[in-house]
C-alpha cells in the first residue's frame, strides 16, 4: 500500500493523547432527550485507500451550523476505534488546541459560525475488524456495514440519522486484489492509476443520506446482471455479485430482485432512482442484509441457491430478504429515521412490505400461517421475558441490541392492522401522502400516523398506543347461544400483562375479523349491527359486546380470522367446535388454528400432568379429523395441508405453560402426540408419499415447493409412529433425493433416530458437501438440534471440526444458535452443561463480535419460565456473565435486563 502505518501521516497535526471523550460505560438514550444537531453535513468526499491492514480513509466534510441547534456549539464528532492521521480546517492544518480527538470522537471546540470544510485523514486495519461494523473483509472482500453506528469505525462523523449528506466517493485498490469497486449511487469515473499497479473509481450518489446508509465494497468478484427499465422508462442495470464461480447461483437473487422492483411499482407506485442496483454477498456478516443506498450488502446464504445447496425454505427466504432490502430503498433510505427509537418505522413497514410480496409471490394464507408462526415463536417469546419492549421503546443502551422481533415483526402487524382498520383505499390513500410529504425526511412514527390521519380523517391517537405499549394482549372470549331469540352473543375482554418497566397497560385498537359457522359447515349470515360490512368489528375499549340477531343454530365463532391483531385469544370453545372450524371455516388461517388450538390443549395437558391426562380421545378425534381434510388439502394446496400436519413447537408448548416449565415433559408429550397422529394416519401419510413422488426436474415455485414440504411432514410423522420404517424410508429419500430440501428433510429424519445409519449418513453427508460452508451449516444445525444427552459433546467435538469457525457469525448460529434455539430439552439440561455452554461462548466472543454474542445471550430471555432448578442453574450462569471484567456494551446491557 502507498502508506503504511509506519509512514508519516501525511496531513495536519497528529492528535494529542491526553483526552477523553467519552468512557465505554454503556449510558441510557432517552426519546425524549432528542435534540437537533447542532451542524449539518451537507456533502462528504472520501477518499478510501484500501489495504489490508492499513487503509486510509480521507474525508472532506462541508459543515456548517444548523439553523435549528445552539448557535457556537462545539463541533461534536463521533468515533470508533479511529486512528487519526491529520485534521485540516478549510485548507489549513488546525491547530493542537483547536480540537480534541480520542479513539472515540473528535471536537473542534471553536469551530467557524459559517459553512466550513473540515478535512480528515483516518486509517482502519480491515483485516482486523471482527466486530464486522465499519470496514472489514469477508474472504478477502472488503466491505462495509455502518448500521446501527459503524459508519463512525471509518471517519469521525456527525453519526445519526437525521443528518443527510450527499457523498462522493473515490475508492482505490490494488487492481489485483481488488478487481471490481463499489460505491453508493452512480458510477464516475474509474481507471488504472499508471506504475502502481492500482486503480480507482469514483462513485456519486445525488440522494442525501445518513451514514449507516454508506458502503464501500471492494475485491475479486464475479457477477450477473440484467437490464431492467423502470415504469417511467428509465434505464437501470441490475447486478448481484458473488465469489467468482457462484455466479450460477445468484440467478434466483436476480430474479427475485426483479420481481421485487416490479411489484413495487405496481402495488406501491414506487420507482427505482438510480442508473445501476448492485447487490453483494459477503460470507461474514451479522445480520441477514442491509439496504445501503444503490449497493445492498448481504449475508450469502440469503443470496446463494442452486437446488442442490439450498432448500425450498432457502429460496423463500432469499426472495424475501432480497425484497425486503429493494423495499427499503423508499421506506428507509429515501425516508428514513429521525433517529434510531423510528427504527420500526423503517424495519416494521418494510416487513410489513416484503410479506405482502411475498403472499402475491405465493399462497396467502400459507405465507400468513408462517408469519404468525415465527411471530409466536419469537415475538411472543420476547414479549413474555426479561427483555420485552415497545415497538417503539423509549430509551436503550445499545441500539444495536434493538433490532428485535418486536420491532421487525410486531411493528410489522401494527402496519397490517393499520390498513384492516382504514381498508385498502384510505391505507393506500395514506401510504401515498406519507411518500409525499416525507420524501427526502428523516421522520417519526408521528409523521407516519399523520399521513392516514389526514387522507382518513381519522383520529389515530388510541391506536399509537400499540407502538409505546409492550406486552401481548390476551383477549378472552365467551359467547352465548339463545335459540328462543335466535339471538347470539360474543363477549370480548381484552387484558395485557405487565411488562418490565410498564405495570399499567390500557386498551389496545383491535381490529376483530370474525364470522360465524355452523358446526355442520354452512355459513351463518352476520346479521350484527357492531360488524362492519367487510366482517371487521373494531375494539377500542378493554370490553366489548356483539350480538347477532337470526342465528337459527347455534353458531361457531371464527374470530381474529388471517389473524387480524397480534393478540393470544382464550376461547371457551370445546374440541368439537375448534374441529368444525377445521373443516368448515372459509378462513384458511382459522382452519389451521383450530387444529393448533386442539393440539396445543392436549400437549400441554400431557407435558404438566404428573399422571399423563387422558388425552388419548381428543388426539384421536383430532387425528381422524385431519384425515378426512386432507383427502381434500393434500391435493388442493399441499403446503397448508403440511402446516396442518405440523404441530406446535416445543417452544410454543412451553410459552402456553407460561411457568415452571419441565422442557423434559414437554418434548415427551410432543413426541407421543406426533407418534400417535403417525400412527392414525399411516395409510392417509403413506398415500400421500406415493402421490408425491418427485417426477423431473427441480423447481423453487411455491407450488412445487408445497409438494414436498407435504411429502417431508409425511414422512417424518411417520417415523415418529414406527422408527424403523422411518430409518429404511429416509435412508432412501437421502440417496435418492435429486435436491437438498429432500435430502435435508430425510436427514433431520434420521438424525433424531439413533444408530448406525443415522452416523453413516452424517459422515456422508459431510463428505459430500465439503467445501460448500452454507451447506455444512445445516448439518451443524441438524447435529445441534439433535435431542440427546451425547449432543453436547457432540457439539463440543465439532467446534475443532475444520469448516467451524468461531469468527463466522453463520457457522456459530448453525452450531451455538441451533442448541440454544433449536433444542429446549438440551439447551435446558437440568444438570445446567447447555446454559454453562453458551455462557463460555458469549464470553468468548463478547471481545471479538460482541454483537453476535449478544444475540446469542438473549438465548436465556425465557429463563424465569422454567422450573425451580433449571432457574436456579440459570440465573447462576447470566450472574456469571455479568460478573465479567471488560463486557461490551451489547452483551453488558442483554445480561443486565435479562436479570433484572
Ligand atoms: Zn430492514
Amino acid at each position: 500500500g502507498r502508506y503504511g502505518p509506519e509512514e508519516p501521516p501525511p496531513l495536519g497535526s497528529a492528535p494529542k493523547d491526553s483526552h477523553t471523550m467519552r468512557t465505554d460505560t454503556p449510558t441510557v438514550i432517552g426519546l425524549d432527550d432528542y435534540r437537533p444537531s447542532d451542524h449539518l453535513a451537507d456533502t462528504i468526499h472520501l477518499d478510501i485507500l484500501l489495504h489490508p491492514t492499513a487503509t486510509r480513509i480521507v474525508a472532506e466534510t462541508a459543515f456548517r451550523p444548523n439553523p435549528a441547534g445552539r448557535p457556537g456549539a462545539p463541533l461534536v464528532l463521533d468515533g470508533d476505534e479511529l486512528r487519526l492521521c491529520g485534521i485540516e480546517l478549510d485548507g489549513q492544518p488546525l491547530p493542537a488546541e483547536a480540537f480534541e480527538a480520542s479513539p472515540q470522537g473528535l471536537t473542534v471546540l471553536a469551530p467557524p459560525q459559517r459553512p466550513f470544510r473540515l478535512r480528515v485523514v483516518t486509517e482502519v486495519d480491515p483485516t482486523a475488524n471482527t466486530k464486522l461494523m465499519g470496514l472489514y473483509r469477508s474472504g478477502g472482500i472488503y466491505c462495509t456495514q455502518c448500521e446501527a453506528d459503524g459508519f463512525r469505525r471509518i471517519t469521525y462523523a456527525l453519526d445519526r440519522p437525521d443528518v443527510l449528506s450527499v457523498y462522493t466517493t473515490r475508492i482505490e485498490a490494488d487492481e489485483s486484489e481488488a478487481p471490481t469497486l463499489l460505491g453508493n449511487g452512480n458510477p464516475g469515473e474509474a481507471g488504472a492509476i499508471p506504475g502502481t499497479g492500482r486503480h480507482f473509481a469514483i462513485w456519486h450518489d445525488p440522494f442525501p443520506k445518513p451514514g449507516y446508509l454508506f458502503a464501500v465494497v471492494g475485491g475479486r468478484l464475479g457477477k450477473v446482471s440484467k437490464p431492467f427499465t423502470t415504469m417511467s422508462g428509465r434505464p437501470v442495470e441490475i447486478a448481484v455479485h458473488v465469489e467468482p464461480g457462484k455466479e450460477p447461483r445468484a440467478e434466483y437473487a436476480l430474479d427475485a430482485l426483479e420481481r421485487s422492483m416490479r411489484w413495487d411499482e405496481e402495488v406501491f407506485a414506487r420507482e427505482y432512482d438510480l442508473d445501476v442496483f448492485n447487490v453483494v454477498a459477503v460470507s461474514d456478516f451479522n445480520m441477514g442484509a442491509m439496504e445501503n443506498k444503490g449497493l445492498n450488502i448481504f449475508n450469502d446464504k440469503y443470496v446463494l441457491a442452486s437446488p442442490e445447496t439450498a432448500t425450498d425454505s432457502d429460496y423463500a427466504n432469499i426472495e424475501a430478504v432480497i425484497a425486503h432490502e429493494y423495499f427499503h430503498n423508499w421506506t428507509g433510505n429515501r425516508i428514513t429515521c429521525r433517529d434510531w427509537f423510528q427504527l420500526c418505522l423503517k424495519e416494521g413497514l418494510t416487513v410489513f412490505r416484503d410479506q405482502e410480496f411475498s403472499s402475491d409471490q405465493r399462497s396467502r394464507a400459507v405465507h400468513r400461517i408462517g408469519e404468525v408462526r415465527t411471530l409466536r415463536a419469537r415475538q411472543f417469546t420476547e414479549d413474555a421475558g426479561p427483555l420485552a419492549h415497545p415497538v417503539r421503546p423509549n430509551q436503550f443502551r445499545e441500539i444495536n441490541n434493538f433490532y428485535t422481533a418486536t420491532v421487525y415483526e410486531k411493528g410489522a402487524e401494527i402496519v397490517r392492522m393499520l390498513k384492516t382498520l382504514l381498508g385498502e383505499a384510505d391505507f393506500a390513500a395514506g401510504m401515498t401522502r406519507f411518500f409525499e410529504t416525507c420524501d427526502g425526511t428523516a421522520a417519526t412514527v408521528e409523521d407516519f400516523l399523520d399521513a392516514f390521519a389526514a387522507v382518513s380523517g381519522r383520529d389515530l391517537s388510541d391506536f399509537a398506543r400499540w407502538y409505546v405499549q409492550s406486552g401481548t394482549p390476551v383477549v378472552t372470549v365467551r359467547t352465548e347461544y339463545d335459540p328462543a331469540q335466535a339471538r347470539y352473543r360474543i363477549d370480548l375482554t381484552q387484558e395485557t400483562p405487565p411488562t418490565p418497566g410498564q405495570a399499567e397497560k390500557g386498551p389496545l385498537v383491535l381490529p376483530v375479523a370474525l364470522g360465524l359457522v355452523s358446526p355442520t359447515g354452512a355459513a351463518i349470515a352476520a346479521d350484527c349491527a357492531d360488524l362492519r360490512p367487510d366482517g371487521v368489528h373494531v375494539m377500542a375499549g378493554s370490553r366489548a359486546s356483539l350480538i347477532f340477531e337470526n342465528v337459527r343454530e347455534r353458531p361457531v365463532p371464527s374470530l381474529f380470522r388471517g389473524f387480524s391483531a397480534p393478540v393470544k385469544l382464550r376461547l371457551d370453545l370445546g374440541d368439537d367446535d375448534l374441529l368444525a372450524l377445521l373443516e368448515h371455516d372459509s378462513d384458511p388461517f382459522n382452519r389451521w388454528q383450530a387444529a393448533q388450538m386442539v393440539a396445543m390443549r392436549l400437549l400441554v395437558g400431557q407435558a404438566t400432568s404428573e399422571s399423563g391426562t387422558p388425552v388419548e380421545a381428543s388426539l384421536l378425534r383430532l387425528a381422524l379429523a385431519l384425515g378426512r381434510v386432507l383427502v381434500v388439502e393434500s391435493e388442493r394446496d399441499p403446503a397448508f395441508a403440511a402446516l396442518l400436519l405440523s404441530l406446535p413447537s416445543e417452544t410454543e408448548i412451553a410459552q402456553e405453560i407460561g411457568s415452571d416449565v419441565d422442557p423434559d415433559a414437554v418434548h415427551r408429550a410432543w413426541l407421543a402426540a406426533r407418534g400417535t397422529i403417525g400412527t392414525v394416519l399411516a395409510a392417509d401419510l403413506a398415500a400421500i408419499r406415493a402421490a408425491t413422488e418427485p417426477d423431473g426436474a427441480y423447481s423453487p415455485d411455491a407450488a412445487s415447493a408445497g409438494r414436498r414440504a407435504l411429502r417431508n411432514v409425511a414422512l417424518d410423522l411417520l417415523a415418529s409412529a414406527d422408527p424403523a420404517f422411518g430409518e429404511r424410508e429416509a435412508d432412501r429419500q437421502l440417496a435418492a433425493a435429486g435436491n437438498m430440501t429432500d435430502r435435508l428433510a430425510a436427514l433431520a429424519v434420521l438424525s433424531r433416530i439413533p444408530g448406525d445409519t443415522r452416523e453413516r449418513a452424517l459422515a456422508r453427508f459431510a463428505e459430500d458437501f465439503a467445501g460448500e460452508p452454507l451447506v455444512l451449516d445445516k448439518w451443524f444445525g441438524i447435529q445441534a438440534a439433535i435431542p440427546e444427552p451425547g449432543t453436547l459433546d457432540r457439539i463440543h467435538g465439532l467446534t475443532s471440526h475444520p469448516a467451524f469457525s468461531f469468527t463466522n457469525p453463520n457457522r456459530v448460529r448453525a452450531l451455538v444458535g441451533s442448541l440454544a434455539l433449536a433444542n429446549p430439552t438440551q439447551f435446558h439440561r437440568a444438570d445446567g452443561a447447555g446454559y454453562a455452554f453458551l455462557a463460555d461462548i458469549v464470553l468468548m466472543l463478547n471481545g471479538s463480535n460482541p454483537q453476535v454474542a449478544a444475540r446469542l445471550l438473549t438465548a436465556f430471555s425465557t429463563w424465569r419460565t422454567v422450573e425451580p432448578g433449571r432457574r436456579a442453574n440459570a440465573e447462576s450462569q447470566l450472574k456469571r456473565i455479568a460478573r465479567e471484567q471488560n463486557l461490551s456494551p451489547d452483551v453488558s446491557d442483554i445480561v443486565a435486563r435479562s436479570l433484572s
